[in-house]
């Protein structure tokens, strides 16, 4: 049997030793899921409120441009739905107001007392 048609089976072991190392970064994270952020205007950074994760301010607005841009589109898009079916309300109510006068109108041109039975 040569070498090469050996299979050398790779069995890790179970135990792991700690890892020596552990790096911190101090680079701004893209994003956080917290809302609320902490914004100094004289260091000129952006962090967030509730992990203080440094945050890069172009990134996040970067990010979170195209969510107020759609927040805007969304808005716009309902105010005008409002105002349509605003208008739609006022036009019929202009209608029921010509339509309450025109039967007001009608039943004074009918007599009072209407004989149906054709009785002399
Ligand atoms: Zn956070």
């Amino acid at each position: 049997m040569s070498d090469e048609k050996v299979i050398h089976i790779f069995k890790p072991s179970d135990d792991l030793p700690p890892c020596p190392m552990e790096v911190k970064s101090s680079s701004p994270v893209f994003h956080c899921n917290h809302r609320s952020l902490q914004i100094d205007t004289h260091e000129r950074t952006v962090r967030c409120d509730a992990c203080c994760a440094m945050l890069d301010p172009f990134d996040y607005i970067a990010r979170n441009g195209q969510s107020l841009q759609m927040a805007w589109r969304d808005y716009r898009i309902v105010r005008d739905r409002i105002k349509a079916l605003n208008e739609s309300v006022e036009r019929l109510a202009r209608e029921e107001k010509r339509l309450k006068a025109s039967i007001r109108r009608t039943k004074q041109k009918i007599p009072d007392r209407l004989d149906v039975r054709g009785e002399p």
